[in-house]
C-alpha cells in the first residue's frame, strides 16, 4: 500500500526547476528570423511549452504557421515596450528589429524596444523567478579597434550616430541585465550574436546575404557597398540556435560571442554568391551608409570552452540552403 510508504528523499537535482518535467518558455520576437528557428528547435522537445510574444514589426505568423493550433504552443500579439504578465520558467528575449533599414526606420521605437522592452522582460523574470537570455549583438563593439573581437573588448561606438538606437540600445540592455542580476539575483544569459543568415530572412530587409541572394535569383546586379573590403563573419541559423540553447542551459552568464569566425570581404561574398547561384550576374559598387564597421570577426574561444559550441555549417554549404528557400518564396525555380 503506497499510502504507508515513507516519502522519497528529495533529490536536489530532481527538484531543481531545470529538471522539472515541463518547462514553459517565452520567446519574445519569436515570429522573426532567428526566433522562429529557435521556436522550431524548442518545440521538438515534448517537455517544452512555448509562448511567443511578437508585435509583427519585422516578423510574421507565416514563420510559425506549423505550430499555430498546437497544444504546447501559444502566440500573443504583444509589444514588449508594454508590460507582459505570463508565468514562465525561461525567457529568450529576442524582440528587436535586426536589419539596419528596419531599426533606422523608427529609431526612437528601436531604442524603446531595447531599453523599456528589456526592462519589462527583466521585471517579468524577477516576478516569476525565470532565467532570461538576451540576444545582444556584435554591434556593441561598434567599429572595432581590436580584431578579432573578444568579450573583454569595450567597443568603439558612436553614441549619436544613425546606428546608435540599435548598438547603444543593446549596450543599455546588457547593462540592465547585469544590474538586475547584481541587484535582484536574476539568472541572466547574454549572447553577442554576429551576422546570421539562413531561410526565412526577410527578402527585402537590406542585409547583405539576403540582398545578394535575392539579386542573383532576380538576375539583378549584386550591390557591393563601397569599398567592398569591409569584412563580416556569417553564421548559419541552425548553428546560432544551437549556441543560444547551450548558453541558456549552461552555467555562464556571458556575455559570450556566438558567431562563425570565417571572415569574408563583401566583394568575396558577392563573388561566392555569383559563382554558386548565377555566374552571369554583374557585381557593381554602390554608396555605403554612415558608420559602417570596417571589419568584424568573433573570437569564439569562450563559446568553445564554456559551451562546447562551435559552428558546423560553412558559408558555401549554407548559401544553397538559403537559395532554395528564397527561390520558393520568390517563385523563381532553378533553370537546368
Ligand atoms: P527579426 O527582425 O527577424 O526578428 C525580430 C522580431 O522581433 C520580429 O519578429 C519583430 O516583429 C519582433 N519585434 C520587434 N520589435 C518588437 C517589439 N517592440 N515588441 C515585440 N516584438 C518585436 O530579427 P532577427 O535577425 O531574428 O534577430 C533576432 C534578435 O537577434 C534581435 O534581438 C537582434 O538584435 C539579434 N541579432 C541578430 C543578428 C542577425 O544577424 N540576424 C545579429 C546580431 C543580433
Ligand atoms: N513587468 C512586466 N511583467 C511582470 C512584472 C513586471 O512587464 O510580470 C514590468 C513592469 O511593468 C515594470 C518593469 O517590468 O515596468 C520592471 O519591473 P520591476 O518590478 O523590476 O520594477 P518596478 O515595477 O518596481 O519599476
Ligand atoms: N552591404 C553590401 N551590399 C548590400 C547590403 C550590405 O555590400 O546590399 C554591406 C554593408 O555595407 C556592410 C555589410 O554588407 O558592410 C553587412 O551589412 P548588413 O546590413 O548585412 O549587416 P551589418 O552592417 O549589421 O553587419
Amino acid at each position: 500500500n503506497s499510502a504507508t510508504k515513507a516519502p522519497p528523499t528529495p533529490s536536489p537535482l530532481r527538484f531543481s526547476k531545470y529538471f522539472q518535467a515541463n518547462m514553459r518558455i517565452l520567446v519574445t520576437g519569436g515570429a522573426g528570423f532567428i526566433g522562429s528557428h529557435l521556436v522550431d528547435r524548442l518545440m521538438e522537445n515534448e517537455k517544452n511549452e512555448v509562448i511567443v510574444a511578437d508585435n509583427y514589426f519585422t516578423g510574421s505568423k507565416e514563420n510559425l504557421k506549423k505550430w499555430i493550433g498546437h497544444p504546447r504552443f501559444e502566440l500573443i500579439r504583444h509589444d514588449v515596450t508594454e508590460p507582459l504578465l505570463v508565468e514562465v520558467d525561461q525567457i529568450y528575449h529576442l524582440a528587436c528589429p535586426a536589419s539596419p533599414i528596419f531599426y533606422k526606420y523608427n529609431p526612437v521605437k528601436t531604442i524603446k524596444t531595447n531599453v523599456i522592452g528589456t526592462l519589462n522582460m527583466l521585471g517579468l523574470a524577477k516576478r516569476v523567478g525565470a532565467r532570461i537570455l538576451l540576444t545582444s549583438t556584435s554591434e556593441v563593439y561598434g567599429d572595432p579597434l581590436v580584431h578579432p573581437q573578444d568579450e573583454s573588448y569595450w567597443g568603439n561606438v558612436n553614441p549619436i550616430g544613425v546606428r546608435s538606437c540599435y548598438d547603444e540600445g543593446k549596450r543599455v540592455a546588457e547593462t540592465l541585465m547585469f544590474d538586475y542580476h547584481r541587484q535582484h539575483g536574476i539568472e541572466i544569459r547574454i549572447a553577442r550574436i554576429f551576422n546570421t543568415y539562413g531561410p526565412r530572412m526577410n527578402i527585402d530587409d537590406g542585409r547583405v546575404v539576403s540582398n545578394f541572394i535575392a539579386q542573383a535569383i532576380r538576375k539583378e546586379p549584386l550591390t557591393v557597398q563601397a569599398p567592398g573590403t569591409q569584412t563580416r563573419s556569417f553564421c548559419y541559423v541552425s548553428d546560432m540556435v544551437d549556441g543560444l540553447i547551450r548558453l541558456m542551459e549552461g552555467e555562464n552568464t556571458g556575455p559570450i560571442n556566438i558567431g562563425n569566425p570565417g571572415e569574408f570581404t563583401m566583394m568575396e561574398l558577392a563573388e561566392t554568391v555569383k559563382e554558386l547561384i548565377n555566374p552571369e550576374v554583374e557585381i557593381i559598387e554602390v554608396e555605403n551608409t554612415p558608420d559602417d564597421p570596417r571589419q568584424r570577426k568573433p573570437d569564439i574561444t569562450k563559446a568553445k570552452e564554456l559551451l562546447g559550441w562551435e559552428p558546423k555549417i560553412k558559408l558555401r554549404d549554407g548559401l544553397p540552403l538559403m537559395e532554395e528557400d528564397f527561390r520558393r518564396r520568390l517563385e523563381v525555380p532553378r533553370e537546368n
